[in-house]
């Protein structure tokens, strides 16, 4: 379960951009996000679900 980041639950500030603007949508980190191809998972998440979203690892 992802921690909750929405404003509404945790009544922080709205960040329009930058850190804090937007998490892992999986484990709710902040750190190591990938943006890329729309993913917005957490570096450690992506690792754990990339071959269940098709990717390939090479080498
Ligand atoms: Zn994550």
């Amino acid at each position: 379960m992802p921690k909750p980041r929405d404003y509404e639950i945790t009544k922080r500030r709205k960040i329009a951009h930058g850190k804090g603007s937007r998490w892992c949508k999986r484990c709710g980190a902040y750190n190591g996000l990938i943006q890329q191809y729309k993913l917005f998972l957490c570096r450690q998440c992506f690792r754990e679900v990339a071959q269940h979203l098709g990717f390939y690892k090479y080498e």
